[in-house]
């Protein structure tokens, strides 16, 4: 405990002083970072490109620009959503899949140390904490990667999500509850009507039943389009005994955009 506590320290003083003798950069416009910025990769400029206001975006289904009257606070949803019924009860998201926050998602999955995905990750923290702790999660639980995916990517981002929002709201995150059972095609592959059926039975939760039961969860992904990923690992995980399940994640593409 001492060595660690000695470690944390000479190590913030020898970023201290590298940080002096050459400033950080803006990961993305490449300006100078200021002292205030030092744990973070982007300035504030470029944060703000890649956030949308808590008003903007559905909550029931994370979708931009489709606000019914009532807006943010319509519990019917948005125009996206309204007719539809999903197995998670709330979607948060940072912003729109795309431009700025489109480039970091995809420089994300070849981050093999997770240090991009854990700075957008306490970006998230910072301007969406207040939303997460209104639901009330118990834990957190990112979405699975196959290993397929993952031996050829080497990097499973949710899992950087998942545990830095576990550390800021000191709530467990149960990174084995869920496991992929098969390999699904991508989902900007298929047309929104195959989505839901690409995925039916993708995932199976592996975890200890007794530590899930009449549990408030947050399900963690880098990226949401129609949902039916989440969805389906959400029916999943309320079928073992959540008592509900919320959804967290950094960007949401609208229809038919690529990831
Ligand atoms: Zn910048
Ligand atoms: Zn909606």
């Amino acid at each position: 405990m001492v060595y660690n506590f000695v470690k944390k320290y000479i190590y913030g003083f020898l970023f201290d002083v590298a940080d002096l003798i050459c400033p950080p950069n803006c990961l993305a416009c490449q300006k100078p970072l200021d002292r205030v910025h030092k744990k973070h990769l982007f300035c504030d400029l470029c944060c703000e490109k890649m956030i949308v206001s808590l008003w903007e975006y559905c909550p029931r289904c994370g979708a931009i620009g489709f606000l019914m009257p009532g807006g943010h606070s319509n519990k019917d949803g948005c125009f996206e959503c309204w007719q539809q019924t999903f197995q998670f009860s709330g979607v948060t998201i940072l912003g729109k899949y795309s431009e700025l926050l489109r480039l970091v998602i995809l420089r994300m999955k070849h981050d093999r140390d997770g240090i991009i995905s854990s700075n957008m990750a306490r970006l998230f923290m910072s301007v969406r904490e207040q939303e997460l702790r209104h639901g009330t999660p118990d834990l957190v639980v990112p979405i699975p990667m196959h290993f397929v995916r993952r031996f050829f990517r080497g990097v499973n981002n949710p899992i950087f999500f998942a545990k830095e929002i576990g550390t800021e709201l000191k709530i467990p995150v149960c990174l084995n509850f869920l496991h992929r059972t098969r390999y699904t095609e991508p989902q900007f592959n298929l047309k929104p009507n195959h989505r839901f059926n690409n995925v039916r039975g993708a995932f199976a939760f592996v975890g200890r039943k007794e530590l899930l039961a009449g549990k408030h969860v947050l399900l963690v992904d880098d990226i949401m389009t129609t949902g039916a990923t989440c969805n389906e690992a959400a029916r999943v995980l309320r079928e073992a005994g959540a008592a509900s399940v919320r959804i967290a994640v950094y960007g949401r593409t609208m229809k038919e955009e690529k990831p």
